[in-house]
């Protein structure tokens, strides 16, 4: 603690919890915070509220909607064929500005990494295979990225889907090792798609 007044201390703390800001960082934002007018605070306080409250998630493809089924699996047009599965709602929005996919998405919600105890059970996992029963999906691309925990949670969800009679794909390493399929250009994520092989 700065020893700043108690309120103070207590805001750069919350801030300092956020990725990428340190303490520096922190301090800064607090003190442009208390400047601002209040009802610009007001404003930020319940945006960040309001966010966690009213965020709704697919019930069919686990991604941030507006709905209760989003747009893209509510979309006739969208070949339900093919499921993209990705690590979050970030990934959903890289791949459709590629324009090139029309098949359909699972959002897992992360990748499974035992040093961050983040075990299957607590990905949307459960949810991607009570999509499968219907024998309309013909493959499951598995597109989370291609670091470890992507790698691993790749294996382990086709080992679940192929005793199923479902091809289940890899999207091709154009991407670099250890990269994020969110920042990665169309090109590099349209030849990453185009790539992919069968695992
Ligand atoms: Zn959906």
């Amino acid at each position: 603690m700065e020893n700043y007044s108690e309120p103070i201390d207590r805001l750069i703390n919350e801030l300092s919890k956020l990725p990428g800001v340190g303490r520096k960082t922190a301090q800064r934002l607090a003190f442009h915070i208390i400047n601002m007018d209040s009802n610009d605070i007001n404003a930020l306080a319940k945006a960040l509220v309001d966010v966690k409250n009213e965020i709704k998630y697919c019930k069919i493809c686990c991604n941030i909607a507006d709905s209760e089924i989003c747009s893209i699996c509510s979309n006739d047009h969208r070949d339900s064929s093919m499921i993209c599965v990705v690590e979050d709602p970030r990934d959903v929005a890289a791949m459709e500005r590629t324009k090139d996919y029309n098949g359909k998405y699972h959002v897992l919600n992360g990748v499974i990494s035992p040093m961050d105890g983040v075990g299957p059970e607590m990905l949307k996992i459960k949810e991607l295979i009570s999509r499968l029963g219907t024998g309309e999906v013909k493959e499951i691309i598995m597109a989370t990225n291609p670091t470890i925990e992507g790698e691993a949670t790749a294996m382990y969800i086709s080992r679940l889907v192929k005793p199923m009679g479902i091809k289940v794909t890899r999207i091709a390493h154009g991407l670099p090792v250890g990269g994020d399929l969110e920042y990665a250009d169309d090109v590099t994520i349209s030849k990453a798609m185009e790539g992919r092989r069968e695992i």
